[in-house]
């Protein structure tokens, strides 16, 4: 089966047990900011960080005044708060900065490489905050690429084992087909949290490992 076959069928088979979850879009000076806030940490905590950062700081023009250190105070629960509340406020100002106002809108109007590039000069921001930003918020045709995508997808071998998490966000989105790039982008992530671990991945019981490159080379091996 060619690679492409085989992430249609991936696309197809995790559809159905972990659902078709639907694109929303949103504010994307939020999504930055909840992605920020959401790196190694859980979604529970990043939400309850998020919820809490919203209620102390109602506007962007009152989070971006804030002392960092009254910032990081109340997003401690997300961890890394320092770095985060750093992070943040240096992303509320350069935005305003460069725009005049703290409003990501006119991303919609640039390619999604110039898109991707502009955001990317943001301390803190790198390819994979930058497409989840476009992808989730925008509803642009962008993979975004983590950890659990980056892993599940070498595994899978629809990348090489050298590829950096930096280098597949370009090869998968030419292999991946546009309108499957929210739903995989989330079902690999649960398949990679919940199954293909980092460490000691559940092969046996994965629904993906006939399609599985590194199933079929550890089980040759354990013949052996
Ligand atoms: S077969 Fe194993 S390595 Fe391959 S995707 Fe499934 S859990 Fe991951």
């Amino acid at each position: 089966m060619q690679t492409r076959e085989k992430i249609l069928e991936t696309n197809a088979r995790l559809g159905k047990i972990f659902g078709k979850p639907k694109l929303r879009g949103g504010n994307p000076v939020e999504t930055l900011v909840g992605c920020i806030l959401s790196q190694a940490t859980t979604d529970a905590q990043s939400d309850a960080a998020y919820h809490a950062l919203v209620q102390k700081f109602p506007t962007w023009a009152k989070l971006r005044d804030a002392r960092v250190s009254d910032i990081a105070r109340v997003i401690k629960t997300a961890g890394l708060a320092n770095e985060k509340a750093r992070y943040i406020k240096d992303a509320l100002n350069f935005i305003e900065r460069e725009r005049g106002e703290i409003n990501l809108d006119f991303l919609n109007e640039l390619s999604e490489s110039d898109a991707r590039k502009w955001l990317m000069q943001m301390r803190g921001v790198g390819p994979k905050t930058a497409s989840i930003v476009l992808l989730f918020a925008q509803k642009r045709n962008v993979f975004p690429v983590d950890t659990h995508v980056h892993r599940v997808t070498r595994r899978l071998g629809w990348i090489s084992e050298k590829t950096s998490a930096e280098q597949a966000h370009q090869i998968l989105e030419a292999l991946i087909p546009s309108k499957m790039y929210y739903q995989l982008h989330i079902n690999l992530i649960r398949l990679g949290r919940e199954i293909c671990r980092a460490q000691n991945p559940k092969c046996e019981m994965c629904p993906l490992n006939d399609l599985c490159a590194y199933y079929k080379t550890t089980r040759v091996r354990a013949k052996h």
